[in-house]
């Protein structure tokens, strides 16, 4: 086939005498090969999806699944004594995102391409991320994640933009990635850098000086924020992106033959969150230098700009001081100061202006004004912003708001990262789910269909033994696969509730080491990253941590009982974990979770959900039916009003409950500060019992009863395979195909 071939002209080597790094370059090559004839589709409306983070995953092992060729190279590779997994671990995973927005964002140009929609991703090139996760005493360190190498799909292209910022004029240089359709479609990514970067001012760990913003713009996603240097850097970052973006949006419009009074009919800028929110006034900006005049300019930009919201959690909506705007771009401010006051004579409510009576400029606000439609990501959610924090705009737009529940990819999450359990639903419904997702549903008819179910089970098991492998290999963990797999991975958050997960598993090891033996025994494994400033949140992984190593280190309760938390969780630890799940943990308190879209993935493999009524778990609910899912807890009702009149009291819920009580006593006792750090544990704790922000007492009680539940039923067995199917059945509605046609039909409308 042509791999050989290519190894033949460029090492003369075969597959069996070449190095896996040759293979790697052989393979970028073949793929290069395919698709550098193929393009985007060039309707006139184009678009611009403008994302602070694009979590995208290694690209070789995509790009080949989407071109048809993995399988076909996977058996090549395995028949030349090669191991398709070895040559992708090759490659450094992107670091371009922190969590579920991100990979949103990445499902979404996959999907864009996929159904042929001219379609670009807009963001900033990192180039260490976030940062990667190092465990050191039982406690996160942050590293620069330097991930960018001659193995990266990233094209240097000759396109820059001066951006004036902060007093000085810097250049953006437009770098792309291929987002691959098929073999006939691509689109693209553009990723701005900062030309003057200087990777080499990072000193150790992750600190640098916030104040270069000439050397430093596009070195770290989202920079520690708990400073005024921190905050002001956001602000240019995010300016910086915004301003070459639109430069470029418009310089491409125009390419494409667009007038600028046109705009809105060649681009369509879909916002991703608030971080792009500038985009909004730097357009009108722009629009005005270049002769247009102002209400012409806004209500231009109006017609262009479409804005999905992501939380309803009041301190991430962002917030930024009007001094701090002014520094970074001080053409900037006057546009949004007229957005302000155009606000100011239209509406009296004050919770719609833009600028507060602090000073403060809402970028939500901006963007709730200003864009012709307005999204939440789960019916839940988009509900909550009209009834409760966004009540004042959806009585001022009420056709603005529309509902688009987020979706996944299933080329990555079901065929290339699950490739047994994909073939056999292509076995049993043909390859046309992929076209059409919602004929997975085909499924059910193989409910009572013992071979069928038994399959279901032996992939599962061959996937954990996978991941177990994969573990002691990176890890020096073992795990033993014949154990129940109960896996929580997420960003590191309060309102997500590691913690409520840890009280829970203390209470197991305490049963157990009373000698109330499980049933089932069980591996608990957690993966994600908390914010470097985050204190609480670091707290938490130290407590998994450390009960991590009481655990698997006591020879009676390992039996029984492990505990393990992967290290620098991201997309290519999630491939691994995700296929091997049995239990999905989805227990974020009810209204706190926007969607999620880590619950439809596991759904996708074939794991249960143990989870709230929050965010999608609503909707997955729906489709599966309750005896297919774990609901527990207090719904999101309850939850809105315990806030509301701030009857909430964690000391009662301990003075009145044993097992919690002991549980959350256990954060401080002998055994746990003879490993542990005194200081963080005792913050923990206190923590718990003194706010419990997130309320994890109320519903430990019926978590506890679910979880025992949900074990028992996993070790009963035939239903289990049958709950399984049933969620892999229904999980079609969460294909971000459908969310993208749905987006496209409603908000976009591209032809
Ligand atoms: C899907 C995904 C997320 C989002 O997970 P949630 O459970 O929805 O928060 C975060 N990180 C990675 C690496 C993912 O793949």
């Amino acid at each position: 086939m042509e791999l050989s071939y290519i190894l033949q002209e460029k090492y003369n080597v075969t597959i069996k005498t070449a190095t896996n790094e040759q293979i790697y370059y052989a393979l970028a090559f073949l793929i290069n090969q395919k698709t550098k004839n193929t393009k985007s589709k060039p309707t006139k409306k184009k678009l611009y999806y403008l994302s602070a983070e694009f979590l995208i995953g290694r690209l070789l092992g995509s790009a080949l699944v989407n071109l048809g060729l993995y399988e076909s190279v996977a058996k090549e590779l395995c028949e030349n004594g090669k191991d398709i997994a070895d040559i992708e671990e090759l490659e450094n995973e992107p670091s371009l995102c922190n969590g579920g927005l991100g990979r949103l964002a990445a499902c979404f140009m996959d999907s864009a391409a996929a159904l042929k929609l001219n379609a670009e991703g807009v963001g900033l090139l990192y180039h260490f991320g976030l940062f990667r996760q190092v465990f050191e005493n039982n406690a996160q360190t942050a590293k620069p994640d330097k991930w960018l190498s001659d193995k990266s799909f990233l094209a240097k292209t000759d396109t820059t933009y001066p951006v004036e910022i902060g007093g000085k004029m810097l250049m953006a240089r437009q770098y792309q990635i291929d987002v691959i359709g098929d073999s006939n479609y691509k689109n693209k990514l553009t990723l701005f850098d900062l030309e003057s970067i200087d990777e080499k001012i990072v000193a150790d760990g992750i600190e640098f000086d916030k104040q270069d913003i000439s050397q430093n713009l596009t070195l770290f996603l989202y920079p520690d924020d708990s400073d005024e240097n921190g905050r002001l850097l956001r602000v240019y970052q995010q300016y910086f992106m915004t301003s070459a973006a639109a430069q470029y949006i418009i310089d491409d419009c125009v390419k494409r033959g667009c007038k600028l009074s046109d705009l809105h009919e060649y681009a369509v800028v879909q916002i991703n969150d608030t971080h792009p929110t500038m985009i909004i006034p730097e357009l009108i900006r722009l629009l005005c230098e270049k002769g247009t005049d102002l209400d012409d300019a806004i209500n231009t930009v109006s017609k262009t700009c479409a804005y999905t919201n992501h939380t309803i959690l009041a301190e991430a909506l962002e917030k930024w001081h009007i001094s701090m705007i002014k520094k970074a771009a001080p053409k900037l401010l006057p546009y949004i100061e007229i957005l302000d006051s155009r606000v100011r004579r239209k509406c009296c409510d004050e919770k719609t202006f833009i600028i507060d009576s602090n000073d403060m400029v809402h970028m939500a606000n901006i963007d709730l004004h200003v864009c012709f439609a307005v999204n939440g990501v789960a019916k839940l959610h988009t509900e909550l912003l009209k009834t409760t924090e966004l009540s004042e705009f959806s009585k001022l737009y009420p056709h603005k708001f529309h509902n688009k529940t987020n979706g996944i990819s299933f080329r990555r999450w079901l065929c290339l990262s699950n490739p047994r359990l994909a073939k056999l639903i292509e076995s049993l419904v043909g390859s046309s789910y992929l076209e059409n997702a919602e004929s997975l549903k085909v499924l059910l008819k193989y409910i009572n269909d013992e071979k069928v179910l038994s399959q279901l089970v032996s992939i599962k098991q061959e996937n954990k033994q996978k991941l177990s492998q994969y573990l002691f290999k990176k890890q020096g963990i073992h795990l033993p696969e014949a154990f129940l797999f109960d896996i929580q991975i997420k960003r590191l958050h309060e309102y997500k509730r590691q913690q409520l997960n840890a009280l829970s598993v203390i209470s197991m090891y305490l049963d157990i080491l009373s000698g109330k033996i499980p049933k089932t025994p069980v591996c608990v494994i957690f993966g994600g990253k908390a914010a470097p400033a985050y204190t609480i949140a670091q707290d938490i992984i130290h407590l998994i941590l450390c009960l991590s190593q009481l655990v698997n280190g006591d020879e009676a309760v390992s039996r029984y009982l492990r505990v393990v938390m992967v290290e620098n969780y991201n997309v290519s630890w999630a491939q691994k974990l995700i296929p091997a799940c049995d239990i999905s943990q989805q227990i974020s308190l009810a209204s706190k979770e926007a969607s999620g879209t880590g619950n439809m993935k596991l759904m996708l493999s074939g794991a249960i959900t143990i989870g709230t009524l929050d965010g999608a778990n609503v909707e997955i609910a729906e489709l599966v039916g309750r005896e297919n899912i774990y609901i527990f807890g207090d719904d999101s009702e309850t939850v809105v009003n315990r806030y509301k009149d701030k009857s909430y009291q964690p000391q009662k819920y301990y003075d009145e409950n044993k097992k919690l009580r002991d549980a959350v006593n256990f954060i401080t006792s002998e055994k746990m500060l003879a490993i542990g750090d005194r200081n963080r544990l005792r913050r923990l704790k206190n923590e718990l019992l003194t706010k419990d922000w997130f309320m994890t007492f109320p519903d430990f009680d019926e978590y506890m009863k679910t979880r025992e539940k949900a074990y028992a039923d996993y070790f009963e067995g035939q239903s289990w395979s049958q709950k399984m199917l049933v969620n892999i059945a229904n999980a079609g509605y969460f294909s971000s195909d459908r969310t993208i046609k749905e987006y496209n039909a409603d908000v976009w409308k591209l032809n």
